[in-house]
Formats: C-alpha cells, sequence, structure tokens
C-alpha cells in the first residue's frame, strides 16, 4: 500500500470572506482551483494525506449569514454552515423534525458535532478506503474499482446502486432529509438553483467523480425542510459497529401519514447501502392504503431487498436493511440516539 503524510498540509492559498458574495466571488475565480471548506473535517483528512491539493482554500467560517436557522412560512431553512449541533439543539428542529434532530446526533462524535457543519454532512466524500487512501480508482479517474473484488475490503460497501464504483455515501442527515423532501440552495455567482434533495445525491452512472450535484462555483447555501412531514411519523435509525461514534452500515428514514391506522402517504430511504440514499419506491407503494401492522412491516422488509447484489464481505448488509426497514414501520418511534 502507498505510504501516506499525515502531517504536513501542501502549500495553498486560503481566503477568509466573510460574506456569501465574496465566497462566490472567489470560487468563480478560481474555479476548480478552490476547495470550500466548512468545519473541515472531511477536508482536513484528504489534505493532511495529500491526496487532494487544491491550490485555492475558501473558508467559510467568517459567513455569519450562512449558520443561521430559521422558520419560514412553510418549515425551516437551515443555513449550510449551522454546525451539526446546532441541528441538534435547535427547539424548531426537536419540535417539528425530531428525527432530522435525531440523525445528526448520532453523527459522528460530540467533537466532530461541535465543529461540523450540516452543508459538509451532505456534501462530504465517500469512506471507501481505497478511494481515500488515494488508490487510482475509478472515483479518482482512473480505471479500476479496488473495492468489488471478491478478495478486497468490501464489507462497508454497497448492496445496491453499484455502477463500476461500489462505494457508499456516509451521511447519517441526507436520508432524513430525502424523506422529508427537503429542497438544497446552491448559489453559483448571482444564479440560485434549488435542488430536491433526491436529486441532490449523484452516483457514478451520472458523475463517478462526485457525490452531490455541487459543481466547481458552487456554493450550498441553505437546505429547506418543508413543513409536509412536520408533525407526521419520522422513524430514524442508524446501525454502526460502535454505538458510541461510526459511520452507519445502514441507517433508515421512513416518513408515515396514517389515517385511521391505514398508511396514506410513505417516504421509506436508506443510507449506507449504496452511493446514494436510495428512496425504495417500491416499498411505499407496497404500503400506502394498507394497515400499519405485523404483516404490512414483513412485506415492506421483504420488498425493500429486491435487487440487492452483495459483494463479498457484506452480505449481512441485506438481512440488516431488510430489518431496519421492517422496524421503521412496525416500532415506536425513537427519540434518542
Ligand atoms: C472521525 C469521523 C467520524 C465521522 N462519523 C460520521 C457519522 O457517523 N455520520 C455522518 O453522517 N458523518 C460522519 N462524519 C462526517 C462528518 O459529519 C463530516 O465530516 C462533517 O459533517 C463534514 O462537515 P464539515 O463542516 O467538517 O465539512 P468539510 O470537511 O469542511 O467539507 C466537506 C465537503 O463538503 C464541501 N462543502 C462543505 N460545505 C459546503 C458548502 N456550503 N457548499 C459547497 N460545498 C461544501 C467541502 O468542499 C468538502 O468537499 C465523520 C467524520 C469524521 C472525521
Amino acid at each position: 500500500m502507498k505510504g501516506v503524510i499525515r502531517d504536513v498540509i501542501p502549500q495553498l492559498e486560503l481566503f477568509q470572506p466573510n460574506s456569501a458574495d465574496d465566497a462566490l466571488a472567489l470560487l468563480a475565480e478560481h474555479g476548480s482551483d478552490a476547495w470550500v471548506y466548512a468545519g473541515g473535517l472531511d477536508t482536513l483528512d484528504w489534505f493532511k494525506d495529500r491526496v487532494k491539493r487544491p491550490r485555492v482554500v475558501v473558508d467559510l467560517g467568517g459567513v455569519e449569514s450562512m449558520r443561521e436557522i430559521r422558520s419560514t412560512s412553510d418549515g425551516i431553512e437551515i443555513g449550510a454552515m449551522a454546525r451539526l449541533i446546532d441541528v441538534v439543539n435547535h427547539p424548531d428542529i426537536q419540535a417539528r423534525f425530531p428525527a432530522l434532530a435525531l440523525s445528526a446526533k448520532t453523527a459522528a462524535s460530540p467533537q466532530i458535532r461541535n465543529q461540523g457543519t450540516i452543508g459538509g454532512n451532505v456534501a462530504q466524500d465517500t469512506r471507501c478506503w481505497y478511494y481515500r487512501d488515494g488508490w487510482t480508482c475509478y472515483r479518482a479517474g482512473g480505471n479500476i474499482c479496488y473495492a468489488s473484488p471478491p478478495t478486497a475490503m468490501n464489507r462497508e460497501h454497497c448492496i445496491l446502486g453499484a455502477s463500476r464504483c461500489v462505494a457508499v455515501n456516509p451521511s447519517d442527515t441526507a436520508p432524513v432529509l430525502v424523506a422529508l423532501d427537503a429542497e438544497m440552495v446552491i448559489r453559483r455567482g448571482r444564479a440560485e438553483r434549488v435542488v430536491p434533495a433526491a436529486e441532490f445525491f449523484v452516483g457514478p452512472e451520472i458523475d463517478i467523480e462526485r457525490m452531490t450535484a455541487l459543481e466547481a462555483g458552487d456554493l450550498l447555501m441553505s437546505i429547506r425542510v418543508p413543513s409536509t412531514w412536520s408533525g407526521a411519523r419520522v422513524y430514524f435509525e442508524k446501525v454502526r459497529d460502535r454505538d458510541t461514534w461510526d459511520f452507519a452500515l445502514v441507517n433508515v428514514a421512513t416518513a408515515l401519514r396514517e389515517s385511521g391506522g391505514v398508511i396514506q402517504d410513505a417516504r421509506v430511504v436508506v443510507n449506507g447501502v449504496a452511493p446514494t440514499p436510495v428512496r425504495l419506491t417500491a416499498v411505499e407503494n407496497a404500503i400506502r392504503g394498507q394497515a400499519r401492522n405485523e404483516q404490512t412491516a414483513n412485506r415492506a422488509g421483504d420488498v425493500s431487498i429486491q435487487g440487492t447484489v452483495a459483494l463479498a464481505q457484506n452480505g449481512f448488509k441485506v438481512n440488516l436493511m431488510r430489518n431496519l426497514v421492517r422496524r421503521s414501520i412496525r416500532d415506536e418511534v425513537m427519540t434518542e440516539a
């Protein structure tokens, strides 16, 4: 394996704007030479390992306006620079979207939640160790996937949606945002576009070198969570190797609207199983109009694993996903991590 240097960051030019307009102007000026720096927790690994070497870094730490979390006429708008701990503790998020607060609370460790931002959490790169250690895989511009052969270390990789690359999306907040029909507000220069969370995450079949819709010059400004699912039953659960802190092996976010014990509408989303969070529309269709009971939950679990393809070492994820989807419909909603 190639040696890595974990102490000295290669030389770069650091900009610390204190407004979003200035940050956007810098990104426009430097294009693909520039790297957006939020909390730095994903970023600094890349820089210290010298695997990514941007010429210019635009640190958003001084852009106070991007930290705001505010209630709007139709929900809540979370500034991309709001820290994970701010999402966990915000009273309106706790009251209206407790599953989002819970997902942020299960992400990483207290120290990381105190520094890491929600924007960085959804925009973070995959944790495939071959890719992160600088192997020239497909995702890194090469023409091979080191993680997919039977002899590779692929216990944490895809069981769905692989397209040459088998790396998974590691975010805990992402599946909840997709389930809540959130929207990502993105700016490039003066132009703003609003992308549904479900389309924000990009798989290798669209672009193998990025995980999201963000491209050079783009700034994720905020995340809008509409009232659509406020007050509905929204279940989040994450299974990881260590309960102190760890990335998800599989997580699930299920939003259900019920009337008289019958499921009227549903969003069922899993992450940690594919290069993007996956909305399981076949499960949603199977449970809509059904009573919320053990039988419906079992059926949902069985439908959820249709089309899965396990690698040599991650077959356990198939059962794990089936059980998480089943529990997300059957069990009481959890409020504590
Ligand atoms: C040890 C460890 C354990 C972790 N465990 C978990 C876990 O269990 N669950 C989980 O979900 N996450 C986990 N994480 C990930 C952590 O939550 C993220 O690294 C963190 O949220 C990234 O946020 P950041 O603010 O530090 O982003 P940064 O590292 O600064 O940025 C991450 C990426 O997003 C881009 N970016 C950030 N903000 C913007 C923006 N506004 N516009 C455009 N691009 C942007 C950056 O350019 C970069 O590519 C872990 C991280 C570490 C180091």
